[in-house]
């Protein structure tokens, strides 16, 4: 007996194979290849998720999660990116993973395309296919940035959605107004969504993020994704969020009562503590970020024959070491002879192969030592 055709069809992100090949490995590895913040949630988060257990507040909410968190989600929302959202266009979800999943789910046909520009995240490849559809990259030149001309000449009858992340992993770059605004108006003139991954838009470092869908008049067909994970340092917590119009909401809501039904309770009240309460360790953690930028950024631009295009937000630095094509092979190699772990290019999309993703959730210190480490092997 196998898994289905759907599931097997599904790839093995070579970003997991680096993982468990630095799990294995002994000696002083700096791991430069985790997606997630290096800070502690903060302590009112913790509090208030301690506080709804002894409360008892351990049952199952309703599938589109606790009123007072999609008016949290709602309000932060529009205090933060300017989105016009009412608390009836949030589903609150098992993190932005779910978030994803379930948009992928309810907006397209089995057949459509999934554009994804390139270098992209891996889970979209699968997020498609789990939902029949099938994932297309279009591919983007360096330094990343997203070209709404490439994007639209690739739309057609079988566009289904358009997926944006911005600021994007893997490349840390903030796409402009205008060039996103392109792309979700193409995308309704052709009847297709655009999901928009706003799960790092907390962690932009030039200038204060913009929320996808406030940038054009009509942005029914935007839904926006978001997540506690990576502004709160909540990664573990698994407190995501879609908003959009109601109505898909409400359709969304009802498969969700197969998926996970509800997120776990205490995260929810925690989730709402991070939203509403002070944003003090948000900055902090956005300053030390933007400290590790600068210094990352530098060092990428010294180094010889390595070409990095600069991260303007989330925590990753996306980088061409010069005359390596396989990017498997020299991550592994850097792991096992130079004792520094890189996620592979080649996980996110033919565009990326060759190159590295370098996230800096690290100290300076071990940021330091693993630039070292590159810089000598190289
Ligand atoms: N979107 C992007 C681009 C991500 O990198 C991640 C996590 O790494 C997510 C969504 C989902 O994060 P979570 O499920 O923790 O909210």
């Amino acid at each position: 007996m196998q898994p289905t055709a759907r599931v097997r069809r599904c790839d093995r992100s070579p970003i997991r194979v680096l993982f468990d090949l630095a799990q294995r490995t002994d000696g002083d590895l700096v791991r430069l290849e985790v997606g997630e913040p290096d800070f502690d949630t903060p302590a009112h988060v913790k509090e208030a998720a301690v506080a709804a257990i002894e409360r008892g507040e351990t049952n199952y909410t309703s599938n589109a999660g606790l009123p007072a968190l999609r008016t949290a989600i709602a309000d932060t929302l529009a205090r933060e990116y300017g989105h016009s959202y009412g608390a009836g266009d949030v589903l609150v979800t098992t993190g932005g993973m779910e978030a994803l999943h379930l948009a992928c789910l309810s907006v397209l046909e089995p057949g459509d395309d999934l554009l994804i520009p390139s270098p992209g995240w891996p889970n979209y490849w699968t997020q498609a296919q789990l939902a029949d559809a099938t994932p297309v990259e279009v591919p983007m030149a360096f330094p990343y940035d997203l070209d709404a001309d490439r994007v639209i000449d690739r739309m057609g009858p079988d566009t289904g959605a358009v997926m944006l992340c911005s600021p994007s992993n893997p490349t840390g770059r903030v796409f402009t107004d205008e060039t996103v605004a392109g792309v979700i108006e193409a995308a309704r003139e052709h009847d297709a969504y655009v999901i928009a991954d706003e799960v790092y838009a907390a962690l932009t470092y030039d200038r204060d993020p913009t929320g996808m869908a406030t940038l054009v008049d009509d942005s029914e067909h935007v839904i926006t994704i978001g997540s506690c994970s990576k502004a709160y340092a909540m990664t573990g917590w698994r407190v995501g969020w879609l908003a959009t119009e109601s109505s898909v909401v409400d359709e969304t809501t009802k498969i969700r009562e197969s998926t996970t039904a509800s997120t776990p309770t205490p995260s929810q009240h925690a989730a709402i503590a991070a939203l509403e309460g002070p944003q003090a360790p948000v900055r902090e953690m956005q300053t030390a970020f933007r400290e590790r930028r600068d210094y990352v950024t530098d060092r990428l631009a010294e180094m010889d024959g390595v070409k990095a295009s600069r991260s303007q937000g989330a925590f990753y630095a996306f980088l061409d070491p010069e005359g390596y094509d396989d990017s498997t092979a020299l991550a592994k190699a850097l792991v096992t002879e130079a004792g520094v772990v890189f996620a592979p290019g080649a996980g996110f999309g033919d565009a990326g192969e060759g190159k590295l993703r370098l996230s800096y959730a690290n100290s300076l210190d071990r940021l330091e030592t693993g630039l070292d480490r590159l810089d000598a092997y190289l």
